[in-house]
């Protein structure tokens, strides 16, 4: 019997080893909670093993070493238990002492109930068997393995009574029934021994085996239901808020998180009963029946056509196989209201920026339209011989309306520039030309208010550029009239220099320099500003807007030059502007600048010119017509498109100045119809027609010119403007005769 006996505990020692090395398996070694219950399976194993070979044994002297391991497996078993307990309920550090003392009065134990004469042996037909020597040995034995196993026993009881959470109170019950198997084994190996029935019966060493086989389970369920990645997936699935919906590859529901549940109407328990199509009423996903491995779809949901969004992707087991598909749904409803309110937004904001551009046309011509009267009679006042007295109020007349002009020209642009409108023109241009048509108005300024102007450009700089040739005279001219404007004395300079070149473009620096009023330093800041102008005691007396600066920054970011100021207050300042500009012609530029060209008084006449003007504005054909005059030209006028059509018939005109804006027919139509009426008025024939209209919003030139007209004439007519056309239309048929005053 007692080979049974042992056959038994040693195949319990076995599986106590195997039990203490399988939490290596699945990365369980990594809880605490799995290596503790390893020690336990150990000393298990190690109090099967020593009680196992000790029944087998007749042989007293290794039945000593095996008495050794059972006792280590007994008491270290019961002190690992009490270890694994306090690390569930999470009560390691003040149960430390106890645990220590433990362990040490545990080794102490096992060395002094081993030590030569405190036990004898003897040899029975169960084999071996040892007993205490003396009364007091045998009972601090059982006193000291009671008191290690009461503290055991109490900290169960502890996992019970005290209000822990649901899990623990689970695992101190399985620790509770290993309680009763160790209890049921002592009471039956005592009873057996007491009545004199078996003498050596393991029984509480095989129940305690059986016990460590409900601890395992219990740290697999105390794990399961804390926080790790493991688990994590069902959580997360759970607490999803969107839907989510797992099907196999027959398109069967297998799984819903609760969000599903809800969202559908359906039971968890009940989703083998639905399919794809009885959920979604559609054909089933390309994600399963196609190579794709994840799929999109927008659908119309329920009664009330939620409108959803189904994300689809297609899972894969171990071998890569396909074994279904998992759902997320998005309910889009919240998503498509909000986009369809920024669309409207939008439609509104782009149809209040088409207002706005409109608005700018608009204002623009109706503008220009009194101002080109303003300004082209009070000029020819100036020009007629009229008495000095009137000349000057003209002047004054003139001058107030190119003021005018200049600010609703800047708001027109800052306006442009704020909605994003303003786009650059470019074309090829010689920058001497350039620079000499702004040292002729800077000069005049400068010498108005008895300043000094230099020009210094630098020789390197290209022959010929391209660019925005209009929008660099407005940075100029801005800059340079705001060193007039800010200086009283001393001097305004510009400084024009290549300061690199690659390939076929190059970097230009212009330095624009005054010896005026300076700019404070906590106001360079704010001088690119829109409307900010600075130093109100001083600047009250000067003109502006506010505007010019913010105009020309918004020039060079549109170039991507770079635009700085560095300045003294009240000794002068320095504006920098950089901007790349291509090389179209590498010569060199050679300008020299002659001061006094600003004053030669000439006057352009044209020979035999014959000149249409069509305007539906008798005032404008008024100023046009005695413009031309001074120029002798005599020119023909009508006021409709259907009459200058009628006027074609009979005469063969050089230029015919068509406005562009008239009732009844436009002049693009005017254009067409005279076009088609005579071969001589085509693009690029003998007789020109030129457009003259005070829409002079950004575009508009390239816009009038890819039309078809022959050139381009903004509103208020600028006399040196149209003398230019013409001279570039008709250079044979003009002469420059100097002016009598
Ligand atoms: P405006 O000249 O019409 O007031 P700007 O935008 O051209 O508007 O200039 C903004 C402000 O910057 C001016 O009001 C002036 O205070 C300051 N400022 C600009 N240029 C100079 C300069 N060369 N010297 C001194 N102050 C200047």
């Amino acid at each position: 019997m007692r080979y049974i006996y042992s056959a038994v505990l040693l195949i319990c020692a076995v599986l106590g080893f195997f039990y203490s090395t399988r939490v290596f398996y699945n990365d369980n070694y990594k809880k605490s909670t799995f290596r503790l219950f390893a020690l336990m399976s150990l000393n298990s194993g190690f109090w099967s093993l020593g009680f196992g070979v000790m029944f087998a044994l007749d042989n007293c002297e290794i039945f000593k070493l095996f008495r050794i391991i059972g006792m280590i497996g007994v008491i270290f078993l019961i002190i690992s238990g009490q270890m694994l307990i306090s690390v569930v309920v999470r009560r390691v550090k003040n149960r430390y002492p106890l645990i220590l003392a433990e362990l040490v009065s545990g080794a102490i134990f096992i060395i002094v109930s081993n030590m030569p004469g405190s036990y004898t042996l003897s040899v029975t037909d169960m084999g071996v068997i040892s007993a205490e020597e003396g009364f007091i040995l045998s009972i601090v034995h059982v006193i000291y393995i009671a008191c290690i196993f009461g503290v055991f026993v109490y900290m169960v009881f502890d996992t019970i009574r005290s209000d822990y959470p649901k899990r623990i109170k689970s695992f101190g019950k399985s620790c509770m029934a290993v309680v009763l198997f160790i209890m049921v084994g002592i009471g039956i190996d005592i009873v057996l021994m007491l009545f004199d029935i078996a003498n050596n019966v393991p029984a509480t060493s095989i129940l305690q085996f059986f016990g460590i086989e409900v601890i395992y389970n219990s740290v697999h369920r105390i794990n399961r239901n804390r926080i790790y990645m493991e688990n994590m997936t069902g959580y997360i699935y759970n607490s999803l808020r969107s839907p989510v919906l797992v099907f196999d590859v027959n398109h069967k529901l297998q799984l819903i998180n609760r969000a599903a549940g809800s969202f559908f109407a359906m039971d968890e328990y009940g989703v083998d009963k639905w399919s794809w199509s009885s959920v979604f009423d559609m054909e089933p996903p390309k994600a399963i029946t196609d190579k794709e491995t994840t799929d999109i779809y927008d659908v119309e949901y329920g009664v009330s056509n939620i409108n959803c969004r189904l994300y689809v992707n297609s899972i894969f087991d171990e071998y890569n196989d396909r074994v279904g598909y998992i759902v997320v749904v998005t309910d889009m409803t919240e998503q498509i209201r909000a986009m369809k309110a920024i669309e409207q937004a939008k439609d509104a904001a782009e149809s209040a920026n088409k207002a706005k551009s409109m608005f700018l046309a608009n204002m623009s011509h109706e503008i220009r339209t009194p101002m080109n009267s303003i300004l082209g009679f009070s000029e020819l006042g100036l020009r007629d011989d009229t008495l000095e007295k009137s000349k000057e109020y003209f002047s004054d007349i003139h001058e107030s309306a190119e003021i005018l002009l200049a600010t609703i020209n800047e708001i027109l642009d800052i306006s442009k520039l704020e909605s994003g409108k303003l786009e650059l023109v470019c074309a090829d241009y010689y920058p001497s030309a350039l620079f000499k048509d702004v040292a002729l108005i800077i000069n005049m300024q400068a010498k108005r208010k008895n300043l000094k102007f230099d020009m210094d450009i630098a020789d390197e700089i290209p022959n010929k550029l391209y660019g925005d040739k209009a929008r660099i005279r407005e940075i100029l001219i801005n800059l340079l009239n705001n060193g007039v404007k800010y200086t009283n004395e001393g001097a305004v300079s510009l400084k024009a220099q290549l300061i690199s070149k690659k390939e076929d473009m190059c970097r230009l620096r212009f330095v624009i320099t005054d010896t005026g009023i300076g700019i404070k330093a906590e106001d360079i800041k704010l001088i690119f500003d829109s409307f900010r102008r600075c130093d109100h005691t001083i600047n009250s007396r000067t003109e502006g807007t506010g505007l010019g600066l913010s105009i020309t920054k918004g020039f060079v970011e549109l170039m991507d030059g770079d635009i700085s100021v560095s300045s003294v207050y009240g000794k002068g300042s320095v504006f920098t502007v950089e901007i790349d500009q291509k090389i179209i012609e590498d010569k060199q530029m050679g300008i020299t600048y002659n001061e006094d060209i600003s004053d030669k008084r000439t006057k352009v006449r044209f020979n035999n010119l014959k000149v249409l003007a069509v305007d539906d504005n008798m005032i404008n054909l008024k100023v046009v017509t005695n413009v031309l005059d001074m120029y002798g030209i005599a020119a023909d006028t009508v006021n409709s498109g259907e009459k200058a059509i009628e006027k074609c018939k009979e005469n063969d005109y050089d230029i015919i100045l068509m406005d562009q804006m008239m009732p009844v027919m436009d002049g693009v139509m005017a254009m067409k119809r005279i076009r088609e009426l005579n071969r001589g008025y085509e693009h690029g024939g003998p007789h020109k027609i030129i457009v003259l209209t005070a829409n002079t919003v950004n575009g508009m030139r390239q816009e009038m010119l890819d039309i078809g007209f022959d050139g381009f004439l903004g509103k208020p007519v600028n006399f040196n403007v149209i003398e230019k056309v013409f001279m570039e239309m008709y250079p044979d048929s003009y002469c420059i005769v100097e002016d009598d005053d």
